[in-house]
Formats: C-alpha cells, sequence, structure tokens
C-alpha cells in the first residue's frame, strides 16, 4: 500500500533502529533507565521546560498532563474538534472525573477567545470549577497563529486559567513557522512556506526556536514521537517538575509504568536529533500532492464541482467528495493500493484526508496522481 493515512504509520529506519539496539538499559519504574532519563532531559532542556515525562501514546500524555492540573470536579475548557475531546474515548471524563467544556473551533483551529471569556463559569457552587484551557497545535494539519496563540495566553493569564496544549504535531508548525519569510509572523494571508518549492529546509536551531515560543507560557505540552517524527512508539509530557511529578504517579496508576523503555525512547532520541528540520519535505509533498489533484479537479469534466481540494496545511491535504462520486472513486482508489482516511460531513460529502511522511517521496506522490488521473480521463 502507499501509505497516506496517517503520520503514524512510519516504520523505524535503519539507523533509528541501530540506536535502540545499542541503547543502554535500566528500568524506568524505578527511574534508572539511562536511555529514558536522557531523552527525558533533552527534550525538556530542547522546549523549555524543567521536566518530561516519557509515556506510551499521544493520548496517555494528553491525559496525564491534563488530570495533573485538574482535580475531580474541575473544568477544561477545549475545542469540539479537539482531540483530546473527541477521540480519546471521553478518558478525562471517565479517568480523570473532569468535566469537558467544548467550544466550536474556528476554520483555523483557534477558539474564538470571547466564547473562551464566555464559558468561563462563576466561582459558584452550582458551577464546575474552570480550571484550564486546553488548545492543539497544529490543528488538523493548521499551524494556529503566532498572535492568536500570544492573544490566548495573555486571556489565560488575565484571568487565572492554566493551560495545556496538545502538541502531537508540534515540530510541523514549528519547521513551518520557521521556514516562513523572516518577518512575517502571520500564517494567515500568505501562501504556506513549504508551497515554494526552492525555499531551502529551515536549521534544527530554527525549528526548535520555534517549538520553544510556541510552548511558552503553557503549563504542560503533549508531544507525539510516533507520528511525523518516525519514532515506532511513545509521547513526551512537559511541564515543571512537580506537574512532572504528579503525572509520574497518575501514569503508574494508569498501568502506564514501563520498564526497559530505554529501546523506545532511543528512537525518540535520533528523531529528536535528526528528524526536526526535515518536517518540511512533508510538507512539500503535501503541498505537490493538493497543487495536482486541484490541477486535475479543474481539467477534468468527470470531476468538475465533484471534488474540492484544499490547499495542504503542513502535511495533510482534505479532498471533498461530492456523495455520487465518492463510493466509485474510493473503490478506485482502494483497488490500486492507496491507502487514506475519509469521513462524512454533514451535508453528505465525503472527505478524504491524505497525509504525508517520512515513508513517502516524490515518486509516491506522483504514483498517487497518476492513480487518481487514470479515474479521472476513463469515462
Ligand atoms: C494522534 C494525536 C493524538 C494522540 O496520539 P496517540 O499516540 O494516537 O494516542 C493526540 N492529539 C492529536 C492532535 C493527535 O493527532
Amino acid at each position: 500500500m502507499t501509505d497516506f493515512r496517517s503520520d503514524t504509520v512510519t516504520r523505524p529506519g535503519e539507523a533509528m533502529r541501530q540506536s535502540m539496539l545499542e541503547a543502554p538499559l535500566g528500568d524506568d519504574v524505578f527511574g534508572d533507565d539511562p536511555t529514558v532519563n536522557a531523552l527525558q532531559n533533552e527534550a525538556a532542556e530542547l522546549l523549555g521546560f524543567e521536566a518530561a515525562l516519557f509515556v506510551a501514546s499521544g493520548t496517555q500524555s494528553n491525559l496525564l498532563g491534563i488530570m495533573s492540573l485538574c482535580g475531580r470536579g474541575d473544568e477544561v475548557i477545549l475545542g469540539q474538534m479537539a482531540h483530546a475531546y473527541r477521540w480519546e474515548g471521553g478518558g478525562l471524563a471517565v479517568l480523570g472525573s473532569i468535566q469537558p467544556q467544548p467550544i466550536e473551533n474556528e476554520p483555523d483551529g483557534s477558539l474564538s477567545l470571547d466564547r473562551i471569556r464566555a464559558a468561563i463559569k462563576p466561582d459558584d457552587p452550582h458551577f464546575a470549577r474552570t480550571r484550564l484551557l486546553a488548545l492543539e497545535n497544529t490543528f488538523h494539519g493548521r499551524v494556529l497563529p503566532s498572535p492568536y496563540l500570544q492573544q490566548a495566553k495573555s486571556l489565560a493569564q488575565e484571568v487565572g486559567l492554566l493551560m495545556h496544549l496538545d502538541g502531537a504535531r508540534l515540530f510541523n508548525a514549528a519547521a513551518e513557522l520557521a521556514s516562513a519569510p523572516t518577518g512575517d509572523e502571520s500564517v494567515e494571508g500568505r501562501q504556506p512556506a513549504s508551497g515554494t518549492s526552492n525555499a531551502k529546509l529551515p536549521t534544527r536551531d530554527a525549528v526548535v526556536r520555534e517549538a520553544r515560543r510556541i510552548c511558552a507560557g503553557f503549563d504542560t505540552v503533549s508531544l507525539c514521537l510516533s507520528k511525523g517524527l518516525g519514532c515506532p512508539v511513545g509521547s513526551i509530557l512537559l511541564a515543571s517538575r512537580e506537574t512532572i511529578a504528579q503525572a509520574r504517579r497518575i501514569r503508574k496508576m494508569l498501568g502506564g509504568g514501563l520498564r526497559q523503555a530505554g529501546i523506545l525512547a532511543a528512537a525518540g532520541r535520533f528523531a529528536l536529533a535528526n528528524h526536526l528540520e526535515r518536517l518540511i519535505e512533508d510538507h512539500r509533498l503535501a503541498t505537490r500532492l493538493s497543487a495536482g489533484l486541484e490541477q486535475l479537479a479543474h481539467a477534468h469534466p468527470l470531476l468538475g464541482g465533484r471534488v474540492r481540494v484544499r490547499p495542504a496545511t503542513t502535511n495533510m491535504v482534505f479532498v471533498d467528495i461530492e456523495p455520487t462520486l465518492a463510493g466509485e472513486l474510493a473503490s478506485h482508489l482502494d483497488a490500486s493500493g492507496l491507502g487514506f482516511t475519509s469521513s462524512r460531513q454533514t451535508n453528505g460529502w465525503l472527505r478524504q484526508r491524505w497525509v504525508t511522511h517520512l515513508d513517502l517521496g516524490t515518486d509516491d506522490v506522483e504514483h498517487a496522481l497518476a492513480i487518481w488521473r487514470s479515474f479521472a480521463g476513463r469515462d
């Protein structure tokens, strides 16, 4: 399969596997796995936090981050489409006794500051205690605009809310910002940096600088190693020493204490050292894919008006397909060995999601476009 389903599907490469084989190991529940400790120290230092915790998944690190900051009967404000609200089995409520207060995501993934203000409950026994604001960056591939992020942090500070960032793809956001033309703070109203074909790779330092800037002011940040960074397993939670101590306790309670976890953490160390600046390559591939599909959708009568391609945002492309075409097209793409995911929209159209990653190259994108072309040209 040429697999565009997710950036989670990558297999560790030769050099990453070698680093896993050679990693010194201990027992991380006793706190003496040197590779886990090294990863945690490196990640914390890299992103400007006191401490970090290596955990099994992004779902677990979101849960641990939010549970470490909120108690029973506390409330978290987050997006209606936030991963932590919608895609994590209701864990906040089930395991944390934390009340989610979802509000609509704006199309760019942000939460309106007015709506956040309106959702904050007064200190009154009728209400849950509004304690935390959780944001997601990137959101469906979109980079939260830097000025917005700044305003949201100021608001949280003003009203006394703690903040959690679901930064599953934090470094995709950082790589995109690091490639933006200098002086351009806004991702709105310009071509994605990755869209300019002759753009060069940002430096690792520049990516790290942007990532630190995004993270500054958040009490907890969750970051996935197993997505664009190409690791087989794992996420990292970043926070103060005190919050990480609390998260460690809850992780144990959830059955998430791992033993010779260094074998997995080694992949994380390798990825943080080698895979940050290359993320922009994934973004370029996504831009190539969306531009190619857009061109096809215009050129072929079979697709005209029935296929809407949304411009790539970081490493994701979304394509909306009219209901009468959707089944037939999906069968063709499936039968040709292309992997992607899709979801039904409220208007009945099918939305396909195509994700680029470390294990896909230009050839794979051209191959996918050729298969689309063979479908479009067959009437
Ligand atoms: C994938 C993802 C997660 C959860 O990660 P898992 O490792 O699959 O549990 C959380 N948030 C976002 C935005 C994600 O894309």
